[in-house]
């Protein structure tokens, strides 16, 4: 059990960086904002400390982790860079961008679950940007939430999530986009998303000409399918409420939840609804929580909304669903896996 400590980063930078950079050399796990969400850091050179990550979120050995370095030049360290890798990671970096190349040698095992390919981002925020440089290492690091649960936004989520199973948490407010990066492989010509973030389909096939999204996406894998991305086959995003995606015209889905919702009521659950803010003038009598104007709102408040969710004891969440383009593709694939792929397509 650590005692664990939260510094302020936004008032306090001086004190939390040199303190998280003592911890991260003597081989222990530190939590810090991203741009993206809060990540669980450690060295990633060190086995030993890389296993302190999985232990604290109960994560499952088989799922790699994302490597965060300071630049490109860190980067060519620990990967394979094509041209095409370099021209993306010029484009996007720093940024919700993560590469999967082939891996050199040198990172353990532990930290690619037995891959022969490696995952590398630099992150925009400057407080992990400044540990990884003084620090000296590459910083491996998974979201900092326990495994299977909505990813944190906030400090206080990496607070109810991780208290006592790690030394300190470094705190720099709401982060950036609210969802974790896009995971790109760039192992063969044709960039291929495994998982869509803030940096979307669009803007990949612009610079590169092309893109594919992997089916699991938006789908199951069946039973005996390889996850190309290991992360996908895992029960993710998941509040203690039951989600429902429903997708289809909006006078048809705002009717479906209304019918589903008030069923839930009568049963004596406790509903809620997510929707944009223009759109809760259709559920006015009804338990709201707005997600914002635009689809880049609903991004950044998905998580933290699912989170609220169960601090209010909600049994059913209802979510209407948003079209799958840019960042859209994004958060529905976050909706959909929270939901248990539960999607009520209505006409
Ligand atoms: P998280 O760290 O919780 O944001 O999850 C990292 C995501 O990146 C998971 O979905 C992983 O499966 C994926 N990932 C990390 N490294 C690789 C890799 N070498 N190949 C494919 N996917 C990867
Ligand atoms: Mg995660």
């Amino acid at each position: 059990m650590y005692k664990t400590e939260t510094i302020n980063i936004k008032t306090d930078f001086e004190t939390g960086i040199e303190k998280a950079v003592a911890l991260i050399k003597a081989g222990e796990v530190v939590a810090f904002p991203t741009e993206t969400v809060y990540g669980l850091g450690a060295n990633a050179f060190s086995e030993e400390a890389v296993r302190k990550i999985f232990k604290a979120k109960g994560r499952p050995a088989d799922n790699p982790l994302i490597v965060h370095v300071a630049d490109i030049a860190q980067a060519e360290t620990l990967g394979e860079i094509s041209d095409k890798a370099r021209m993306l990671m010029e484009a996007f970096w720093p940024g919700p961008f993560t590469a999967v190349v082939r891996k050199k040698a040198g990172i353990p095992d532990v930290v690619t679950a037995g891959l022969d390919t490696i995952g590398l981002r630099m992150p925009k925020n400057p407080g992990i940007l400044e540990v990884i440089k003084r620090s000296g290492f590459p910083i491996a690091a998974p979201s900092a939430n326990i495994s299977g649960s909505p990813s944190p936004t906030e400090a206080f989520h990496v607070e109810t999530d991780m208290a006592g199973r790690i030394p300190l948490i470094l705190d720099g407010g709401h982060t950036e986009y609210g969802l974790e990066s896009t995971v790109c492989d760039l192992t063969s010509d044709t960039p291929l998303i495994l998982r869509p973030g803030a940096v979307t389909a669009e803007d990949i096939k612009e610079l590169a000409g092309m893109v594919e999204i992997s089916a699991s996406v938006l789908q199951p894998l069946n039973e005996n399918e390889t996850a190309a991305s290991p992360g996908m086959k895992y029960t993710h995003y998941a509040p203690n409420a039951q989600v429902f995606v429903v997708k289809g015209p909006k006078e048809s889905t705002v009717a479906q939840i209304r019918k589903m919702y008030e069923k839930d009521e009568s049963g004596g659950g406790k509903p809620i609804v997510f929707c944009f803010a223009s759109d809760s003038v259709y559920f006015k009598d009804m338990n709201v929580l707005t997600q914002g104007k635009d689809v880049t709102e609903v991004a950044r408040s998905l998580f933290k909304n699912l989170r609220e969710a169960d601090a209010m004891a909600c049994t059913t969440v209802y979510f209407q669903a948003v079209p799958e383009t840019g960042i859209g593709l994004a958060v529905m694939n976050r909706i959909i896996r929270a939901a248990g792929f539960k999607l009520i397509l209505v006409k």
